[in-house]
């Protein structure tokens, strides 16, 4: 879909529940999560603002809402407690920031921004992301704050599954998730915004693509902005964000070729659930994954927002 001349795409990670685990109230309630952040977005955009802010305000959103698998809601690692990781890119100079890791940053995002803006590095990780976070001013909370019963109930599962030995039947949901946002604001710039809890039952000090520059995360003015979804280790050993850029710059192909291309060809080869948003230099937005469902939105210039989490489209009217 093409929704000149501004526009931002958002996911809400590509482990979604299978649609029979919730009742239509509760997929509404979701849906209206992935709305918010689409506004909070395009407000932003709206308003003349620079593309950066609006993926950071789109993530903020979803990194609040217990719905997805970032910030408040994030999964667990194998230790029972969370470490989040999150990167943000700017299109306009590739500068980008990044932090993994975290443990008490209550929005990661927040502080991919600080450092990109306020350090001399592109990743900190851990207690020092910690530690800058707390310096920069950004809001701490107590590890515990991104715990809900959801994630314990999927680490239990995943855990039991490990313990089976079948943990390749593990519900994609239980296992993995992430947010972001991809967006072209008024003036033509690009950016990218990913946040995630990683895979639950993680080993402690796991870091997935999301934080790594060019696997999970990417942004170039004129070509286009990737935030992905999927099996980190993968991401990061195709370098997928960058590949799709580069299949744009050098190989001519357009965004839906080159998104498919990696989804469908590329990573199928792994059998690991993957997706993604991205958008390209005249607002294209495509939202291409491989699972059963992918939350996932994108509003333009006129403010019809779409929604979805799994095969149908919700279309929401302007206010
Ligand atoms: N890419 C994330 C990670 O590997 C997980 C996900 O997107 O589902 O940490």
């Amino acid at each position: 879909m093409n929704l000149n001349p501004f526009a931002i795409g958002i996911h809400g990670g590509c482990g979604t529940l299978e649609e029979e685990r919730l009742n239509p109230q509760q997929w509404a309630l979701v849906r209206a999560a992935l709305h918010a952040s689409l506004l909070a977005g395009w407000r932003v955009l709206r308003d003349g603002g620079p593309a950066l802010d609006a993926v950071e305000a789109a993530v903020v959103v979803m990194e609040d809402s217990e719905h997805f698998n970032a910030g408040h809601g994030a999964a667990l690692t194998s230790a029972g407690d969370h470490e989040l990781d999150a990167a943000l890119m700017d299109g306009r100079d590739a500068r980008a920031g990044a932090v993994c890791a975290a443990r008490t940053i209550r929005n990661p995002i927040r502080a991919a921004r600080a450092v990109m803006e306020h350090s001399d590095c592109v990743l900190l990780c851990g207690s020092a992301a910690d530690a800058f976070a707390a310096r920069c001013g950004l809001a701490g909370v107590p590890n515990s704050y991104f715990t809900t019963e959801r994630r314990r109930a999927a680490l239990a599962a995943v855990q039991e599954h490990a313990r089976a030995g079948t943990s390749a039947q593990a519900s994609e949901s239980d296992r993995h998730g992430t947010v972001g946002a991809v967006a072209r604001d008024q003036a033509g710039n690009l950016a990218a915004a990913t946040s995630t809890g990683g895979f639950n039952d993680k080993a402690p000090g796991r870091i997935g693509d999301t934080p790594i520059i060019g696997a999970g995360t990417y942004a170039s003015n004129g070509v286009c902005a990737v935030s992905c979804t999927g099996r980190g280790e993968i991401f990061m050993r195709e370098v997928v964000a960058h590949e799709v850029a580069a299949r744009l710059r050098y190989a001519g192909q357009t965004l839906d070729e080159a998104t498919r291309a990696m989804v469908f060809d590329v990573l199928a080869g792994y059998d690991i659930g993957a997706g993604m948003v991205a958008i390209d230099a005249a607002g294209t937005i495509v939202t291409p994954y491989n699972t059963t469902g992918m939350a996932r939105g994108w509003i333009g210039s006129d403010g019809v927002a779409f929604v979805a989490t799994h095969g149908t489209v919700h279309r929401i009217e302007a206010a």
